[in-house]
């Protein structure tokens, strides 16, 4: 079946399947939208919830179905699996989420998906590799969100910091959506203008160094805050999620850190992680290529491998 530009399934009618939903029906995104569960009940309620809105906001087909609703969607968005419970890390999920993400990604190619998938579930990268391997599709057509969020909470930590609008902060976190990834400080920019020449605040208020790892530890602790006072995240990540979408079907050709696969990566074989990158229409289209300060390609690399590790240990 032909992909509908505008049409996207959603897989996990939960607290990120439905957010994101949510947020597409707000923005207007797509035309057209399915949400799928195991619980179907739970996704009709979403959809119903959602669409008694429609005609307060942006029309839009919703549907709550099956599988057979991935045939003819630009992308399927999977957000089905486990979640975090408070203590757990992501790499905790692994057990329970790779059988589900390999179901899904059958069930969405005996239905004649031919667009791209993006991974939500975590943890993300390895659950990434696992839909790559089980799909054979292209690696540009099967991302994970990555640090795509963990990249906006640095921007929201450093605008705040700065008092400045986040959009006029550029900067990412690289590697693993996990314990592992890192702010890649070399690369962070206020108004263009690199943060150590913009802050002399920070010079005097504190010293950088500390700055970073106090900004660093708080972004990596974000999500457990989170989900040890209301059971999960949510709403950056339907937010973040929404925007990789836009991407793809408006070929918007933004430059996201997405995660994407890596069959040999400087003599790592079969790893997943964040590096900027153009999404565009084709999905990953482009991944930037350049070479970070040594301290910070030492921690991309340390990143990548522990990926492939879990890569391994979930037996790809
Ligand atoms: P949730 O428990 O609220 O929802 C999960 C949903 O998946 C449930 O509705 C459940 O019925 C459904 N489900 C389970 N197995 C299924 C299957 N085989 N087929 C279809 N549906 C199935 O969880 P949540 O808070 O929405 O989180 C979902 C996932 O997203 C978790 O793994 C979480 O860790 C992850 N997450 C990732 C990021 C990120 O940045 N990548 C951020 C937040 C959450």
């Amino acid at each position: 079946m032909e992909p509908s530009a505008t049409k996207v399934a959603i897989i996990g009618a939960g607290a990120v399947g439905a957010t994101l939903a949510y947020n597409l029906a707000l923005k207007g995104t797509v035309t057209e939208l399915a949400l799928i569960d195991v619980n179907r009940e739970k996704a009709e309620a979403e959809i119903l919830d959602i669409q008694q809105g429609a005609p307060l906001g942006r029309p839009l087909k919703m549907t709550a179905g099956g599988y057979e609703e991935c045939g003819d969607a630009a992308i399927t968005i999977v957000t089905a699996g486990a979640r975090q419970k408070p203590g757990e890390t992501r790499v905790d999920l692994l057990g329970r989420n790779a059988g589900i993400v390999r179901d899904i990604v059958h069930s969405c190619i005996g239905a004649g998906f031919q667009g791209t998938f993006l991974l939500i579930t975590n943890p993300v990268d390895v659950l990434t590799w696992v839909a790559f391997a089980e799909s054979g599709f292209p690696m540009a057509r099967v991302i994970g969100s990555g640090t795509t969020l963990d990249s906006a909470r640095l921007r929201e930590h450093v605008a705040r910091h700065c008092r400045v609008n986040p959009m006029n902060i550029h900067g990412y976190v690289l590697g693993e959506h996990g314990d592992t990834s890192f702010p890649a400080w070399s690369l962070l920019t206020v108004g263009g203008v690199h943060l150590d020449e913009f802050c002399p605040f920070c010079r005097s208020c504190m010293e950088k160094e500390e700055f970073r790892a106090r900004a660093a530890e708080e972004i990596r602790q974000a999500a457990y805050r989170i989900i040890e006072a209301k059971g999960s995240t949510s709403y950056a990540i339907g937010q973040a999620a929404s925007v990789i979408v836009e991407s793809i079907v408006r070929v918007e050709r933004r430059i996201l850190p997405v995660s994407t696969v890596r069959k040999d990566y400087r003599g790592i074989s079969r790893t997943a992680f964040s590096f900027p990158t153009i999404v565009g229409h084709g999905g990953a289209e482009q991944v930037l290529q350049f070479t970070l300060p040594p301290e910070e390609d030492g921690l991309l690399m340390k990143s990548a491998r522990f990926v492939a590790e879990n890569i391994q240990a979930a037996g790809y």
